[in-house]
């Protein structure tokens, strides 16, 4: 599963295009304390925990557990 440290996202998507299941995307509804639209997975139960989505992430927002 994945779990976000929100605030510290920008919204950049790169977690979103690097994922094999395309659980990740962008919220269409929440703004972070930063003022933008965080990043959030749909459904952890289908993450494969292949950690693509933490690699490519530029600020260390994502943590992946098995
Ligand atoms: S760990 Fe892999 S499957 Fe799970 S959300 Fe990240 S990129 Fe997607
Ligand atoms: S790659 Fe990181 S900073 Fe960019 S949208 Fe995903 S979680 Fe946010």
């Amino acid at each position: 599963m994945v779990t976000f440290d929100e605030d510290l996202c920008k919204g950049c998507g790169l977690c979103a295009s690097a994922c094999p299941k395309k659980i990740v995307s962008l919220s269409k509804t929440r703004m972070n304390a930063k003022g933008f639209h965080p990043a959030e997975v749909s459904d952890n139960g289908l993450c494969i925990s292949c950690g693509f989505c933490a690699i490519i992430c530029p600020d260390i927002v994502i943590r992946v557990e098995k």
